[in-house]
Formats: C-alpha cells, sequence, structure tokens
C-alpha cells in the first residue's frame, strides 16, 4: 500500500517546536489544563502537532487558521474539514500498523462524548516526512475496534484495553478531499476535486457552473468526465 507523504518546510518543524516548548513552559507555573492529555514531554505535543500540520498542508488549509494554537487544549477534534471534525492520531514510528485510541481517553468517556466525527492516521517516515495512513468514522471505529491485550507484539508499551483498529482498514485520505470544496491554492489556482463518488483527485472540468448565480457546478476528474 502506497501512501500519500508529505514534507514540511523547516520553518513549519520550527514553529511546532517552539509552540510546544511553549506548552511545557505554561504548564510548569501550574496553570490548569482542560485536556487530560497531560505530558512533560514537548516531544509528545511535537509530534503530535507536526502531523496535524501535515493534514492541513494536504487538504489545503491554512494551518495557522485551521488548529487551535492556544495552549488551552481541548479533547475534541483537531481540525475541520468542510462538516467534517476529524481528529488527528500520530505515531513517530515509520512501521507504525495500528491505529490506537487512548485507553485513559476511552476510559474518561472522551470517546463517545468527543466531539469529532472522523480519525485519521498519520505517521512519521523520516525527520519532516510523514505519510497519511488513511480515516475512518468514529462509528466505524467504535464498531469495528479490536482491543489491546497484555503483551500485544505490535504494541509495545501500550495499556491493556487499548482500542485499535489495522492500519489497511483505514480508508484512502483521497476521498476526503471532496469535502474541503473548491479552494485557492499558494500559486493563485482555483483547485476543484473530484466529486464522483469518493474519488478527490484533482478536478480538471466543471459542469452547470454559473459563478455570477452562486452555482459552483459539479467537478470531475479526467477518468470521470465521461462516465
Ligand atoms: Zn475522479
Amino acid at each position: 500500500m502506497n501512501y500519500p507523504q508529505m514534507r514540511l518546510p523547516a520553518s513549519h518543524v520550527e514553529k511546532c517546536r517552539q509552540w510546544a516548548q511553549d506548552i511545557i513552559d505554561s504548564r510548569r507555573g501550574g496553570s490548569p489544563s482542560r485536556s487530560i492529555s497531560y505530558s512533560k514531554d514537548p516531544d509528545i505535543f511535537l509530534n503530535g502537532r507536526l502531523c496535524e500540520v501535515v493534514v492541513c498542508q494536504y487538504y489545503g488549509l491554512r494551518a495557522s487558521e485551521a488548529l487551535n494554537w492556544s495552549f488551552q487544549q481541548v479533547d475534541d477534534f483537531d481540525l475541520q474539514l468542510g462538516a467534517l471534525k476529524i481528529d488527528v492520531k500520530s505515531s513517530e514510528h515509520a512501521y507504525a500498523e495500528l491505529m490506537p485510541y487512548s485507553v485513559v481517553r476511552t476510559d474518561a468517556g472522551l470517546y463517545d462524548g468527543g466531539d469529532f466525527s472522523h480519525l485519521l492516521m498519520v505517521r512519521k517516515v523520516g525527520p519532516d516526512e510523514f505519510e497519511l495512513c488513511g480515516w475512518m468514522t468514529k462509528q466505524d471505529f467504535a464498531d469495528r475496534h479490536l482491543v489491546a491485550p497484555e503483551g500485544h507484539p505490535k504494541a509495545a508499551g501500550w495499556i491493556p484495553g487499548t482500542w485499535y483498529v489495522p492500519i489497511e482498514w483505514l480508508e484512502p485520505v483521497e476521498q476526503l478531499r471532496c469535502y474541503r470544496g473548491p479552494y485557492v491554492d499558494h500559486a493563485g489556482r482555483f483547485v476543484h476535486w473530484c466529486q464522483h463518488e469518493l474519488c478527490g483527485r484533482e478536478a480538471g472540468r466543471g459542469f452547470g457552473v454559473d459563478v455570477r448565480q452562486g452555482r459552483l457546478g459539479r467537478w470531475l476528474c479526467p477518468d470521470h468526465v465521461n462516465l
């Protein structure tokens, strides 16, 4: 399986590193956090944030606007893609084959109560390189997840009871691009995604477009234009 890969510019990595360190420093003063994912390790925050920025880059969102950069982190979705509320799951291991959900959170009722609609997994494959492994709906994950037993060979260090799915069960990230809607990219181009079912590739032609009437039309990629 080939997953889409993204590389982050050094300036993005540095911004995330500073933010992660600032969060840790802000907590040293004892300011209470609403998040239960409390950690003293800036690398935990750094990797999670880098993976969220990667998702923004992939879908053409501005990370500075799409993500919560305040130090008050909340345990709901990380970013919105149209109406979808995405909780990004990150792994710092290039060989990660499983997408887990924290047992601390499920035990605290944060899975059922959490305001998110989709889980999306990103894994780190190089110092500034990442792979977008796929997504699953909240409902699907709740219905289909496996439960880590004691001493799972591929889940060393996990707390028994952790919910997870193998990443080959995830759906391709391309499919969610149509939820993003059209947007103007960094080069100033107006980009549309193919709206044929869940294709999501870049669309070349639009039908029934009338901007003056506010009609954006239906856009299709070269493979689906003649269907
Ligand atoms: Zn298509």
